[in-house]
């Protein structure tokens, strides 16, 4: 069972992107195990690999100079080393490559290798095992949703790369022989809707499939379901966007797109950031406040983001949004025994017996967070859910 979420209509994003492309600094991550590949004060070059984080491949968003380290946060609240770059505005390459026309050309082997040597992931998976492991299958699925309320990233992202997005699919489905493409839209986004029928007419092999506007849809799992397909590769439309980029263009992703939204703000709205930049510099100079002292800041999403202290987050590929919400007081009254909880979970998990101290198989949780957003006497599900996980 997924749900439909209740919305504040008040809250409307605007339809041009603003962008945020020329912070003084950027900070990129890294673990302790990590080997920079860069010393302090050395020059760096936009798109440069500069450490492997987690066996991912990191480059550079920017060119400027290697000034040292600082401790900030990421989007799930971790506070990790980052090494800092001045920007010196020369957005300097090391070397140029021009665009590749004909990217169908490429062989599977070829598609691979540049998919690692541009370190593209999803989430904690590595794109290229991802295709190998779907190579031939019947369907490739192309999801372009967020199911979040008030986050639009991924959508916002596909209107505006539309046709590179296409055409790196075309050539995908061809290189990996995915005999069909469906392309993911929710139901109720005309604008993308409307763009998207436009141009997929040029590729008949790639299909516009509309879906209700339920959560959590993003999920893959839950929407492999909805669609009734039992096999299928699924990826982000935003993962094809950095496919396109290491095939045609020879680049790493050095933006962003994050949906800063919530009914603490007067102007709700997407931003195209670098990757690296200080939240809060883009919320000082992009965004309205309504009420400074009472507000609380949620990354990734009401119902499974986490509160944040949003004084030292930074842009993450793994950041897609901010929610700036204005501080209620809700009290959590005993458990009613609706049912609620168990009758909207995705996967059948009943909240309830851990309320009660009793055991329950939480592994396949999703995370989700609808258990707790659905609850009428508000107890915080998710705390019950974390505390089980841990022990
Ligand atoms: S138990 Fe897990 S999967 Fe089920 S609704 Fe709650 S958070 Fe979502
Ligand atoms: S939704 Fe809340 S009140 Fe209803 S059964 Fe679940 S925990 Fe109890």
């Amino acid at each position: 069972m997924s749900c439909s979420i209740k919305k504040d209509y008040n809250i409307k994003l605007q339809s041009k992107i603003d962008d945020y492309l020329t912070p003084d600094y950027v900070f990129i991550p890294y673990n302790s195990n990590v080997k920079l590949k860069v010393n302090n004060n050395d020059y760096i070059y936009k798109n440069m690999h500069i450490l492997d984080y987690e066996d991912k491949k990191i480059f550079s968003s920017v060119s400027g100079k290697f000034v040292g380290t600082k401790k900030m946060m990421v989007e799930n609240g971790k506070i990790l080393n980052c090494l800092v770059i001045e920007n010196d505005f020369k957005e300097k390459l090391q070397r140029r490559s021009g665009v590749k026309k004909d990217i169908n050309a490429y062989s599977v082997d070829k598609v691979l290798e540049i998919i690692n040597n541009y370190g593209i992931y999803e989430e904690k998976n590595n794109v290229s095992e991802i295709l190998k492991k779907h190579i031939g299958e019947e369907v490739l699925i192309i999801n372009t949703i967020e199911s979040e309320p008030y986050i639009a990233s991924e959508l916002f992202l596909t209107s505006k790369y539309i046709y590179e997005i296409l055409e790196t699919l075309d050539a995908i489905m061809q290189i990996f022989h995915f005999k069909k493409c469906m392309f993911i839209i929710k139901n109720n986004a005309n604008e993308i809707i409307t763009k998207s029928i436009d141009y997929i007419g040029t590729f008949p092999n790639i299909d516009l499939k509309l879906v209700e506007d339920i959560y959590p849809i993003d999920n893959y799992a839950i929407l492999k379901n909805y669609l009734k397909l039992k096999k299928g590769c699924v990826l982000k439309s935003s993962t094809i966007y950095e496919i396109y980029l290491a095939l045609k263009r020879s680049l790493s992703a050095t933006e962003k797109l994050i949906t800063i939204s919530g009914d603490g703000i007067k102007n709700p709205k997407v931003v195209n950031a670098k990757i690296g930049s200080s939240i809060k510099n883009i919320i000082n100079d992009l965004i309205k406040i309504k009420d400074e002292d009472n507000l609380i800041f949620i990354a990734n999403g009401l119902l499974s983001g986490n509160e944040i202290d949003i004084n030292s987050l930074i842009v993450t590929p793994l950041l897609n949004g901010i929610i700036i919400k204005k501080k209620e007081k809700i009290m959590s009254t005993e458990c009613i025994k609706c049912g609620q909880c168990y009758f909207n979970c995705p996967v059948k998990i009943n909240p309830v017996l851990l309320l009660n101290n009793k055991k329950t198989d939480i592994s396949k949780c999703l995370h989700c967070g609808l258990c707790s957003y659905i609850c009428p006497a508000h107890i915080n599900l998710n705390k019950y859910l974390e505390k089980s996980e841990k022990e």
